[in-house]
């Protein structure tokens, strides 16, 4: 299974892009920069799109990938409140036009299918079993491990704040792609808009390991650019506290599982 990072922060500028990443190229997870960072002909390849939650970070770039793509149907997987988000400000019929359904002289056929997900109901996407699982953030988001045909497995927590411990028994992933979002000197920030900081992080990890026994390979994601410089040396703290190398994703950056 190939991972490709097209965006891993939470601010957009010329050198940092919203979240969004690729499973074997025809899978995208999260839809930050799904259009900005891609081809036309590599966004003609994606057959499925699966979003965490319906903040604009993660679904921004789905009006534009569905207007760059109206000759084909492409499902997009997310929760019921996900995809309210998404139709009633996003993709409204007023703002972007409604990709859903079939509009005289312009679209033929819906360019995109809304498919909902429930929480915990494993679901076949192209042959990867994608399990759902709720994590703690500030509107419905779920996680998703992400099985491939030859069973490596990932899981995505998207964005969330402390509280993972009860999804351990879940799932049994090769990588962990986690939400840290802050230094440890804006916890409170971190706290209150249900995100994670080292400080955070390495009290979920130390649960991880008291479920499993083990610690997965770890990469983080959602950085705050601002902050950048200072996470990296407050998650090579914690790296050192566990024993254990832990990775910071950057756009462009490949991963084979
Ligand atoms: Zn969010
Ligand atoms: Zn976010």
């Amino acid at each position: 299974m190939l991972i490709r990072f097209l965006g891993t922060h939470n601010a957009e500028s010329k050198d940092s892009k919203l979240v969004s990443f690729l499973i074997d190229d025809i899978i995208a997870i999260d839809a930050g920069s799904l259009a900005s960072e891609l081809t036309f002909s590599e966004q003609k390849k994606i057959k499925a799109i699966l979003l965490t939650h319906g903040h604009y970070d993660h679904i921004r770039e789905i009006p534009a990938f569905a207007f760059n793509n109206i000759d084909h149907t492409t499902k997009v997987y997310a929760t019921s409140q996900t995809f309210k988000i998404l139709s009633s400000h996003l993709v409204d019929g007023l703002i972007y036009p409604k990709f859903t359904i079939k509009i005289p002289f312009f679209l033929e056929k819906p360019s995109l299918k809304f498919i909902e997900l429930e929480p915990f109901n494993k679901i076949n996407i192209l042959g990867y079993q994608i399990l759902p699982l709720p994590v703690n953030h500030t509107v419905d988001t779920v996680g998703f491990e992400i099985t491939s045909k030859d069973g490596k497995k990932i899981f995505y927590t998207g964005d969330t704040g402390s509280g993972l411990s009860a999804l351990w028994e879940h799932i049994s992933p090769d990588i962990l792609l986690m939400d840290l979002t802050f230094p440890n000197k804006l916890e409170n920030r971190a706290i209150n808009s249900k995100h994670l900081c080292p400080k955070l992080l390495i009290k979920e990890l130390r649960e991880f390991h008291n479920v499993k026994g083990e610690f997965p390979r770890v990469i983080l994601l959602h950085l705050s650019p601002n902050d950048e410089e200072e996470i990296k040396k407050e998650v090579s703290e914690v790296s050192k506290a566990l024993n254990i190398s832990i990775e910071i994703a950057c756009e462009g950056d490949k991963i084979i599982v």
